[in-house]
């Protein structure tokens, strides 16, 4: 690796923070930019806007049209920041100390910043084995912009087979996480005089019984814990309510009621599992009790984001590769959510490794070091004999 190489992907890092891509906003600009730099080197760059035509997705191509390839994927958007608590502009990198302040520069954009520069180096290797840079949108509002990129992928037949995810891991590998489900369940009741609760629907109380039942399903959880998930923090899927909401008054029945729950799965079959439990209850238990008073009674579940996990898998290319890349002689599971297990149900290997650590990820002030993002560097490079040797 080059003093070149690592000035290069600093100067790309500076440019990057200044596009204030947080996720409400257009990250067309970085893409704009993005789209120029790997043009620039040969890259073929496709570029697919969201329904509101103001944020795109970006997946350029370098080396051979051919099944099998590599994707380098990072996310544009970045969480909100309030510059009240940041000591300077969160959207201007600064350096300090060997560490790089700037809203995004560990979660994620120091990992694209490392991949953009890099490409010009692929670009001349004559590539045997395709290698691909997935830029997306709406990463941390429910990973949009990767639900788009995977739906355009299954279409087609040169499909990559191994996703590096560089979401930051301080480049630790991580082959598996749990999946974040997030809910917003709604029941409907009817009012009426607090003095005769039985002429009314109390939503509360309905969503009482409902969250009691989620945390009997959360006990028997605690039971499944099995040798495929013991390396998880706890080992067993977890349910929980975080926010309820509802009722206008003591002496007044509650009409509505809100609850917002989540769950983190250790593997699939639970979240489905769970999910059946639920509706079964609210179906056949709740409901009617809830309509035998009142007709128009009803109980609505909201999805607000599904973010699959990523199952440790027996074999995993991506794994093996950056493992060896890496040094790393042992692999990780970790607590949060990627875009991970959207690329591994397209039947691809995938394993998450970036600079930057994820304590430092939506936090004010938040940094990468610069040793980091070298290591990262030195990574992409040892990448260029995978993609000369081909598959
Ligand atoms: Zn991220």
């Amino acid at each position: 690796m080059t003093d070149a190489l690592l000035n290069r992907t600093l100067a790309i890092l500076d440019r990057l923070i200044g596009f204030p891509t947080v996720s409400a906003d257009s990250n067309l600009d970085l893409i704009d930019y993005a789209t120029a730099l790997l043009q620039d080197c040969g890259a073929r760059v496709r570029v697919s806007r969201d329904a509101t035509g103001k944020k795109a997705n970006l997946f350029a191509t370098l080396g051979p049209d051919a099944p099998g390839g590599i994707v380098l994927s990072g996310h544009t958007d970045v969480v909100p920041a309030d510059p009240d608590e940041w000591s300077g502009d969160p959207f201007r990198m600064r350096e300090a100390d060997g560490l790089l302040y700037g809203r995004g520069t560990c979660d994620m954009k120091g990992f694209i910043a490392a991949v953009l520069a890099k490409a010009p180096e692929y670009a001349v290797l004559g590539l045997k084995r395709p290698l691909h840079i997935a830029l997306t949108y709406d990463e941390e509002v429910g990973c949009f912009g990767a639900r788009h990129l995977i739906e355009e992928l299954e279409k087609e037949s040169n499909r990559p087979s191994v996703a590096i995810i560089g979401e930051p891991t301080q480049m630790r590998v991580i082959e598996g996480h749990k999946g974040c489900y997030e809910y917003t369940t709604s029941f409907h009741g009817t009012d009426g005089h607090g003095s005769e609760p039985d002429k009314g629907v109390n939503a509360i109380h309905v969503a009482a019984l409902f969250i009691s039942r989620m945390m009997q399903i959360a006990e028997t959880m605690k039971t499944k814990a099995g040798p495929d998930s013991q390396r998880y923090s706890p080992p067993w899927t977890t349910l929980q309510t975080g926010r309820i909401e509802g009722g206008s008054a003591r002496n007044v029945i509650a009409r509505h009621c809100a609850v917002e729950w989540e769950m983190r799965p250790v593997r699939q079959e639970d979240a489905r599992e769970i999910k059946a439990a639920l509706n079964a209850y609210c179906r056949d238990v709740l409901l009617p009790e809830m309509q035998a008073v009142c007709p128009d009674a009803d109980i609505v579940t909201e999805v607000i984001g599904e973010v699959a996990g990523l199952a440790v898998m027996p074999e995993n290319e991506a794994r093996d590769i950056v493992t060896i890349l890496t040094g790393a002689n042992l692999c990780d599971v970790v607590a949060f959510g990627t875009e991970a297990g959207l690329f591994q149900a397209l039947g691809m290997s995938v394993v998450v490794c970036g600079p930057g650590s994820i304590s430092q990820a939506h936090q004010p002030d938040e940094y990468v070091a610069i040793d980091q993002v070298v290591k990262c560097l030195a990574m992409l490079t040892g990448l260029e004999r995978t993609l000369q040797q081909g598959k």
